[in-house]
């Protein structure tokens, strides 16, 4: 279970963890995109603060979705509206909810993921966010319905992530930026895979 108060706490962390892996990810999309990702995803989170602050007291839905429109209105980049749309689907899973349980865990990523596949069109394989987030959603599903403890089965889907992240450096983009390098994008990691990793990876941190 995810009090309200740790919601916050993941927030926090996860913005603690873009703003340390601001140069890693901008890096990264320097060498098959414009070298803007972890400019984008750090100035947004950075932005979102203050907001978050203003509706602590209130329900995770409402959380949630203060984040999704901190994010679209800041982050900017194919990532901004993307991430904006997933923390408002997420969000709306937990409406007037102070807490969130293992199986409201498993929902978040589900619909998370479809509205990031209805909003930029792409699917598992075109080197996008997607190579980490649906693999994590994958194994976070299979490993709550085994009755795990959603702390075992959010380290499950970090692991996924991760060998998700690493998916994508063998694989040629098929979706934003870096589908402009075609085959040549082959050999590189997609930044947005690994932001998605270290959100999900953070979220982990705060559960142990
Ligand atoms: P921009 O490419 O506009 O500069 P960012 O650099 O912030 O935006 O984000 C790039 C990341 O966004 C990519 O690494 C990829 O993971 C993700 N991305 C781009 N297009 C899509 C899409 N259509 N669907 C899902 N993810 C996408
Ligand atoms: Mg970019
Ligand atoms: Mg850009």
């Amino acid at each position: 279970m995810i009090h309200r108060d740790l919601l916050l706490k993941m927030i926090e962390e996860i913005t603690m963890v873009i703003g340390a892996n601001k140069q890693y990810l901008t890096d990264l999309d320097q060498t098959i995109g414009d070298g803007d990702h972890g400019i984008n995803m750090d100035r947004g989170f950075r932005a979102i603060k203050d907001k978050v602050e203003a509706v602590k007291d209130k329900d995770c839905g409402t959380i949630l979705k203060t984040v999704a429109m901190g994010l679209i209105s800041t982050v900017g980049g194919a990532s901004g509206p993307l991430y904006g749309t997933a923390f408002m689907k997420a969000g709306q899973v937990v409406a007037n909810k102070m807490e969130i349980t293992a199986e409201d865990a498993v929902k978040i990523l589900d619909e998370a993921i479809q509205g990031i596949i209805a909003r930029g069109k792409a699917a598992q394989g075109d080197k996008t966010m997607l190579d980490a987030l649906i693999p994590a959603y994958d194994a976070l599903k299979a490993a709550v319905e085994e009755g795990e403890p959603l702390t075992n089965a959010m380290g499950k889907a970090v692991e996924a992530a991760e060998g998700g992240v690493a998916y994508t450096k063998t694989i040629a983009a098929k979706k934003g930026r870096a589908n402009y390098l075609g085959d040549r994008s082959i050999g590189h990691q997609d930044p947005g895979a690994t932001s998605s990793y270290l959100m999900l990876k953070a979220i982990y941190d705060v559960l142990t």
